[in-house]
């Protein structure tokens, strides 16, 4: 294949050569498929003295060729034109993989004068080559009409040599299209996924009010004895609302809309808080303790999202633990940051697995084997939300034995 490319090149002349360096550099420079094929065209007729040019490309999958590009004002007529393999000379010369020149296509009986009918375009000659990726043949770009004589050997080789560097031109940019189509269909997807959890959270919001209201309102008068089974509902409402919380928060996050109200206030504080409001719900068998320094740890930060990261944290670990499992939670000065540490006995992350962790909707267990609730959110949302206030979060895990979330805050420093 290289061989004839270069044999190709030793017969043209200087300028031609010239012009084939300057074509290659455009050929590489261009990655959209229709300004590409455009450029081939343009350059096939200029090159050989052609009132014309077009480019028919193989369909892989209905094996036809089909005009892909054509200069001249026909042009738009012939788009994805099907020309059949079989009895067509764009078909020959792609079958015998062989440049051919046709002085007066009506002599030939492979000529097709439907066509020409159709577009109303004389045709007379054709020069045609086929079009290589490597050594596959992927097309036919066909000169048509030679305006002063006949179609040379050497208008042959000239476009031979064109063909080639246009065929794995081509087929780059064909590759392109399909990433980026493929890409901006993965977009959508997220965009569509995105935008039901916004609905879906803006819906089930006043239902659930509904429920805690209501059920705190019972608690309080009903027989004791039915109390612990009205703890249940209570703890699976509040479950609910903080899996909606994430839902709801997100979409703020995505849509860039979310407001930080920054305070400053003693992050052990809040620590405490949070952990005391685990330990104090009814299904908390396990055992949860918080460790704090005993120097003041001020932050600037969104006091709520702080306690959407912790809180996530802290499910994720109640979640993935036995109900006889440890949680700890200790919180250290490390310079001018605070760091603070969520760890576990529990089921613990493959190694494998860890840096997905962090991405939406990514579950390490398929989500019809699981057993634990969530919807694949806490984790990328703790992550977002720790950016936004200069933090960072990672994490060290071991299967059976347990995981460790920390997470990195700078602190506010006295000037
Ligand atoms: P989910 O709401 O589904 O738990 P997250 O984003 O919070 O989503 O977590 C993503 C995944 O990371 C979880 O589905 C789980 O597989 C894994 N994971 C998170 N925290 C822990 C933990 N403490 N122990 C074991 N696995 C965990």
């Amino acid at each position: 294949m290289m061989d004839a490319f270069a044999a190709n090149l030793e017969d043209l002349g200087p300028a031609r050569l010239a012009r084939m360096v300057e074509i290659s550099r455009v050929l590489n420079s261009t990655t959209n498929l229709d300004d590409l094929l455009r450029f081939i065209i343009t350059e096939a007729a200029a090159l050989t003295g052609s009132e014309s040019a077009s480019i028919l490309l193989l369909d892989p999958a209905t094996r036809q060729l089909r005009f892909k590009a054509t200069s001249g004002s026909h042009a738009p007529k012939l788009l994805d034109f099907p020309v059949p393999i079989e009895n067509s000379i764009a078909g020959a010369i792609l079958t015998s993989n062989q440049p051919l020149i046709i002085d007066d296509v009506t002599q030939d009986a492979r000529w097709n004068p439907k066509v020409s009918q159709a577009i109303q375009f004389k045709t007379r000659s054709i020069l045609g080559v086929p079009m290589h990726d490597g050594e596959r043949t992927v097309g036919v770009l066909e000169s048509v009409n030679k305006q002063q004589g006949t179609f040379s050997f050497q208008d042959s080789e000239t476009l031979s040599a064109l063909a080639d560097l246009a065929g794995v031109a081509v087929e780059k940019a064909r590759l392109i299209t399909q990433l980026t189509q493929a890409n901006r269909k993965l977009n959508e997807l997220d965009e569509l996924k995105s935008g039901f959890i916004a609905i879906a959270s803006h819906e089930l919001r006043t239902p659930l009010s509904v429920i805690l209201g209501y059920v705190s309102f019972l608690r309080e008068s009903i027989d004791p004895e039915l109390a612990n089974q009205m703890d249940a509902v209570m703890d699976a409402a509040v479950q609910l609302r903080s899996i909606m919380q994430n839902m709801f928060n997100l979409q703020f996050v995505d849509t860039g809309r979310l407001k930080l109200d920054l305070e400053i206030f003693d992050f052990s504080i809040l620590a405490q808080e949070v952990t005391a409001r685990y330990i104090a719900t009814a299904t908390m068998e396990r055992t949860l303790t918080v460790r704090t320094p005993n120097e003041p740890l001020p932050v600037a930060a969104d006091r709520n999202m702080i306690e959407v990261v912790l809180g996530n944290l802290l499910d994720n670990a109640i979640k993935f633990t036995s109900r006889q499992g440890i949680v700890a939670v200790i919180i250290e000065r490390h310079g001018h940051e605070l760091w603070c540490s969520v760890r576990d006995n529990g089921v613990g992350i493959p190694l494998d697995k860890l840096d997905r962790i962090f991405d939406r909707f990514y579950q390490v267990e398929h989500f019809m084997r699981r057993q634990a609730g969530g919807l694949g959110l806490g984790l990328s949302l703790a992550k977002e939300l720790l950016t936004l206030h200069n933090g960072r979060i990672w994490v060290e895990s071991v299967v059976g034995k347990g995981s460790k979330f920390d997470f990195a805050l700078p602190l506010v420093m006295a000037s």
